[in-house]
C-alpha cells in the first residue's frame, strides 16, 4: 500500500534494526484517514471468503481491525492481554510472548464470542517473529473457529513470522513488507497489495 510506505518512510524511526516505532500515525497517536483506508484495503482482498468476525490483539491492532470490521460489516472481537484475576469457566486463555518487550502474557477470549461457526480474519499491526499471530490461531483452534487469513500493516520480513504462519497454511496478507532496518534507512519489498 503505497500511503502506507509513504508515511512509514516519513515518519517510521528505526529503534534498532529490529525495531520500528510507528508512534505518529499506528500506536500512540492514530491516523483514522489512513486506518480507514487500510481496512478498506483488507476488506476488499478477503471480501468473498465468508469472514464472519475480524479479531485483533489490544491494543495496536484494533484501530485497523475495527475499520476492517466495519468495511467487511462483521464485529470485531479483541483479544485480551491481562490474565484473568477472578476464575471463569467461560475463559480460553495461551500463552504469547512479546516480541517487542520480551516479556508473556496470556492472551485471552471469552468463549462466547468465537464458535466453530465462525470465519476469521486476523488483523494486527506488525508481524515479526509470528507469536501474536500463532497465540491468536490457538485461541482460534480452541473455539473450533476456522483461520480465514493473517492481514498485518506492516511485515518485517527479515524475521520469520511469514514463513511460520505460511508453512501451516495460513495465507499472510501485508500492506508494508520490510526487507531491511537500518537506523536512517528502510528498504521495502514489494507488498501484498502490489500484485
Ligand atoms: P510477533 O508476535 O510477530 O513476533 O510480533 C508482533 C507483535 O509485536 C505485534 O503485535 C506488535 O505489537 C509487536 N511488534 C513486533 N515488531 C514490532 C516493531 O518493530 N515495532 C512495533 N511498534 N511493534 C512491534
Amino acid at each position: 500500500m503505497k500511503l502506507l510506505e509513504e508515511r512509514i518512510l516519513a515518519e517510521g524511526k528505526a529503534v534498532s534494526e529490529e525495531i520500528l516505532k510507528v508512534d505518529s500515525f499506528i500506536n500512540h497517536q492514530v491516523d483514522p484517514v489512513l486506518m480507514q483506508q487500510i481496512g478498506e484495503a483488507f476488506a476488499a482482498h478477503f471480501k468473498d471468503r465468508g469472514i464472519t468476525k475480524v479479531v485483533t490483539i489490544e491494543s495496536s491492532g484494533i484501530a485497523p481491525a475495527q475499520m476492517t470490521a466495519l468495511a467487511l460489516g462483521v464485529p470485531l472481537v479483541i483479544f485480551k492481554k491481562q490474565p484473568s484475576r477472578v476464575l471463569n469457566d467461560n475463559l480460553r486463555q495461551t500463552v504469547v510472548t512479546s516480541f517487542t518487550k520480551g516479556t508473556s502474557y496470556e492472551l485471552t477470549l471469552a468463549q462466547d464470542f468465537l464458535t466453530e461457526e465462525d470465519h476469521v480474519l486476523i488483523i494486527d499491526d506488525f508481524l515479526a517473529n509470528g507469536e501474536a499471530a500463532t497465540g491468536c490461531i490457538r485461541l482460534l483452534r480452541l473455539s473450533h473457529a476456522t483461520v480465514a487469513g493473517v492481514g498485518v500493516l506492516i511485515e518485517k520480513s527479515f524475521q520469520p513470522g511469514r514463513e511460520k504462519l505460511t508453512e501451516q497454511g495460513h495465507e499472510v496478507y501485508a500492506l508494508a513488507r520490510i526487507g531491511r532496518l537500518e537506523k536512517d534507512r528502510i528498504e521495502f519489498l514489494p507488498a501484498d497489495d502490489a500484485h
